[in-house]
């Protein structure tokens, strides 16, 4: 990478590890502090008449949140990156570059939220798009007159699908459409897609980045000055800006990205593989797992595997039994915090995905994910014996 210019330091090339770790000095105090101040202001005084600090209102632009922003372009290597109150707000920002009457091409299998966003916001909006396996799928023959836009998340939310952003970048590329990648799953820890030919990248900063499930955020980064320019002029007319305190507590997340995704990554291996040794499960998918159809394009584009896998149980009862008796481990919606989470996707992060879809993707009652945490490995095998310990005898009688 080249280092030139990016406030930081002059002459290290920077490994991720240590992007992690670097303020943009040209945002700093006059007193140096190197937690990041919380400027909890709402206006800023100007010093003349036409005159500006570069800071006017808080809408627009706030210190703590510019340094924040500054921090997550760079991981990214983008061009900008705008903070928003919640990884949604920022989706639903980025869907204020269509117009009525264009179309888009989305991944059959994202976070719910994102499809209840497409389905009851952008139908609304007079947009129309077309799902599909982007993992598998052409999308040549999808591509319609008005079609703008191609939206994907890889690893996929919560089927692990893997799609290869290259590839595909070199369709949207020659058809003239924006490709759109929702990082969240791996974090710029792992995955940095604007390198691999994405245009825009997506986050949910309540995740990986921020780290303690302590706030809620979200980014749209990219690297093209005219779509930034666009975007920044939404982000001030609708205002979904991330607050100053849940900026600063970002940026402090991301001070240990580096070494937490180290270490759920490995819990997470470890845990596929203790998974699949088990009679009741069966399937586990994990992109880190060499079966796994993603695992060579993952190995191509990643730094890494992840913190988040997807497990099959045989039946309704087990999953519910499991759900109803981890202790160590918590029953919780979200991801990428330090403690690890289970989330039953039918009846929470999904449950307002179209039934026909969920099929489709192969999300049903059976279906677990989980989110790996930091704790101790032998804690979390210990818990998942104990747990499909009763779990067995509580539906010994169903099959
Ligand atoms: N993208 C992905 C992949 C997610 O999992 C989520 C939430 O779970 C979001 C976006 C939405 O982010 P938020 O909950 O911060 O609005």
């Amino acid at each position: 990478m080249d280092c030139s210019g990016c406030n930081r330091c002059t002459e290290i090339n920077c490994s991720i590890d240590t992007k992690c770790q670097q303020l943009d000095r040209s945002l700093m105090d006059q007193y140096g502090a190197i937690s990041f101040p919380i400027y909890q202001t709402a206006t800023f005084a100007h010093p003349g008449l036409g005159e500006s600090t570069g800071y006017d209102y808080s809408r627009v632009q706030n210190p703590t949140r510019k340094q924040l922003e500054s921090i997550v372009g760079y991981l990214e290597n983008g061009l900008d990156a705008l903070a928003f109150s919640s990884g949604m707000a920022a989706i639903a920002t980025l869907m204020e570059l269509l117009k009525p009457g264009d179309h888009f091409i989305i991944d059959s299998d994202l976070y719910g939220g994102s499809v209840r966003l497409f389905n009851e916001i952008s139908l609304k909006n007079g947009l129309t798009y077309t799902a599909a396996n982007l993992s598998v799928d052409d999308i040549r023959p999808l591509i319609q007159e008005h079609t703008k836009m191609v939206y994907l998340e890889t690893p996929t939310n919560p089927m692990m699908n893997v799609t290869d952003i290259e590839k595909l970048s070199e369709i949207t590329k020659e058809k003239g459409l924006l490709l759109v990648v929702d990082n969240t799953f791996l974090s710029p820890y792992f995955q940095n897609p604007l390198d691999l030919g994405a245009d825009v990248v997506i986050h949910s900063g309540t995740k990986f980045l921020g780290g303690h499930h302590d706030t809620i955020g979200g980014f749209i980064v990219v690297k093209d000055e005219e779509i930034d320019e666009k975007l920044r002029f939404i982000y001030k007319t609708t205002g979904a800006i991330l607050s100053p305190f849940d900026s600063w507590l970002i940026l402090r997340g991301i001070r240990t990205l580096a070494v937490r995704l180290e270490r759920a990554q490995e819990n997470a291996l470890s845990l596929a593989r203790f998974l699949k040794r088990n009679k009741h499960i069966t399937r586990v998918i994990y992109p880190g797992l060499e079966e796994h159809p993603g695992y060579e394009i993952m190995k191509k584009q990643a730094r890494g595997f992840g913190a988040m896998l997807t497990f099959e149980v045989d039946s309704e009862e087990f999953a519910k039994s499991i759900l109803r008796n981890v202790q160590l481990i918590y029953f919780a919606e979200s991801l990428g915090g330090t403690e690890t989470l289970i989330t039953y996707p039918i009846t929470q992060t999904h449950a307002d995905v179209p039934k026909d879809l969920l099929e489709k993707n192969g999300i049903n009652e059976r279906t677990l994910r989980l989110s790996v945490g930091i704790e101790g490995i032998a804690d979390l095998i210990c818990e998942f014996n104990r747990v499909f310990a009763i779990a067995d005898k509580e539906t010994a009688g169903d099959k």
